[in-house]
């Protein structure tokens, strides 16, 4: 029977590593995500077999209640929503790290000496220091994400100090917890470490503002593969330290490419508490005039560019408006223009959020542009059409070093003869900041939502 189950966990492995594998691009993502459900599958059915020893019920009855929450929220959530929805899932992760850890520490079955105590309670104490962080970072992500709170970060007073202090004050507790046996001291060190570091994870990802979230969000992703993988050892499970270093590396890999795609440190990521330092640009800073534009001015305008770049950002996904864009591509396609698409890669709320969307419209991959690849054609480009992208174009990033997005690169899309920007108010993007873009002399605004504008555009260009 063993070997029967470390065979299937090999196997689940190698099918974790397809599908990592084959999420790395669009056109095997699908069969990435199968490989994914097949291995966690196999993994479920083989963990059940090996630790079923007789209450198989319980774990029916708690798998079907819990798969029924699952299918009935993830059916709900609307794609715009699931940077909560994964921050709330990395929460559960960080939760059953910290109480498997509790577990372990109060079973009273476990009597350990030795060595074997010592590597027991450094893997409970490890696991819990991370699952509670990554249990409280989560549901502060979660709680900016929607809204519930403030995305502005909160910045004490000596907040770097603040952390340094948590983190030396759990490795005090941790040497006085690892090596001696259970007793009441120890529980009262588990328990203030474990407070502590519910704290640390509040504070640190309070401390981080709106614009770099997505770096937070794939830093929550690899410290919840990091709890996974402590979970793994404290359960004595191969496979779940596998897959808990897999989602870790993985994660951590995703956030360097994120910094660089933002310009941040990653070492101030894992701190906390970056890019805040300036202060919120307001409407009333802004010089220039708001000039908009009507639909049939915009399709005179797209009958004449030759090269056209569309820039799509969250607004688009909101609207639901990718078909829109890709029928307008193919209609200007067919009339001979150079139509390309310019991709930040913070657009939207998901890491490859606009990827994915212009995708599931068809949209061809070769004219779907990276940022650094497309940066350069902008002064060469006759019309550039934003549709629902703020933070993403913001020229300030570049231009102002004291704003709050200052050194995040941006699709210089103000370099264009000519930007329209489709969005429906004034309102700023993400990070509450306001956008000089509209007030450029070569820029117009289509105010409206973004589908029934491209719809109405599409309409006067087929007239
Ligand atoms: P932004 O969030 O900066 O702006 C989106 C714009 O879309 C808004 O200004 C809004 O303006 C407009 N909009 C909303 N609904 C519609 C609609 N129906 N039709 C037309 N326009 C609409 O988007 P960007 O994609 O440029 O930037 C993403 C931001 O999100 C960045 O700050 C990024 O850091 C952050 N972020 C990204 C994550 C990721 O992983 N990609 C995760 C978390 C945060 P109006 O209301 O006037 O219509």
């Amino acid at each position: 029977m063993n070997g029967m189950i470390a065979m299937a966990y090999l196997l689940s492995a190698v099918m974790f590593i397809l599908s990592l594998g084959g999420l790395s691009s669009h056109e095997t993502a699908r069969r990435g995500n199968l490989y994914g459900m097949v291995g966690m599958t196999v993994a479920i059915i083989a963990t059940i077999a090996g630790v079923a020893t007789g209450a198989l019920w319980m774990v029916a009855v708690a798998m079907v209640v819990g798969a029924s929450i699952g299918l009935a929220l993830a059916r709900r959530v609307a794609m715009t929503q699931m940077p909560q929805m994964v921050a709330l899932l990395h929460s559960f992760v960080g939760l059953a790290a910290v109480l498997i850890g509790w577990g372990g520490f109060l079973d009273p079955q476990v009597t350990l000496r030795g060595a074997a105590h010592v590597v027991h309670s450094t893997e409970i104490y490890l696991g819990v220091f991370i699952g509670a962080i990554t249990l409280t970072g989560s549901l502060v992500a979660f709680c900016k994400l929607q809204g519930l709170v403030s995305g502005k970060p909160l910045t004490l007073p000596a907040r770097h100090w603040l952390n340094l202090t948590a983190i030396l004050a759990c490795i005090v507790l941790g040497i006085g917890f690892v090596p001696a046996e259970v007793s009441t001291g120890t529980l009262i060190n588990l328990l203030l470490m474990t407070a502590i570091a519910l704290l640390l994870g509040i504070h640190l990802v309070a401390a981080i503002g709106g614009a770099d979230m997505p770096v937070v969000i794939s830093m929550l992703n690899s410290y919840s593969g990091w709890a996974a993988a402590a979970t793994g050892f404290m359960l004595g499970n191969d496979l779940l330290i596998v897959v808990g270093a897999l989602v870790g590396s993985s994660g951590a890999i995703l956030s360097y490419i994120m910094c660089r795609g933002m310009n941040r440190s990653f070492i101030s990521v894992i701190l906390g508490g970056f890019g805040s330092e300036g202060g919120v640009v307001s409407d009333d800073e802004v010089e220039g005039e708001v000039v908009s534009i009507s639909q049939q001015d915009l399709a005179d305008d797209l009958k004449v560019a030759e090269k056209i770049i569309i820039v799509p950002g969250f607004g688009m996904a909101v609207a639901h408006a990718q078909q829109a864009v890709s029928d307008l591509t193919d209609r200007l396609r067919k009339m001979g223009k150079t139509v390309r698409f310019g991709i930040h890669p913070v657009a939207g709320r998901l890491p490859g959020h606009m990827n994915v969307l212009l995708a599931e419209a068809n949209v061809p991959y070769d004219i779907v542009l990276e940022m650094d690849e497309i940066n350069p054609d902008f002064p060469s480009t006759d019309l550039v059409l934003v549709i629902g992208a703020n933070d993403t174009v913001n020229p300030d990033a570049v231009e102002k070093p004291g704003s709050p997005i200052a050194g995040m690169p941006v699709l210089e899309v103000w370099k264009a003869d000519k930007v329209v920007v489709l969005k429906r108010s004034m309102a700023s993007g993400y990070a509450g900041v306001a956008n000089p873009l509209f007030y450029k002399e070569n820029a117009r605004m289509l105010f409206g939502d973004a589908k029934d504008s491209l719809q109405g555009v599409l309409g006067k260009i087929n007239s």
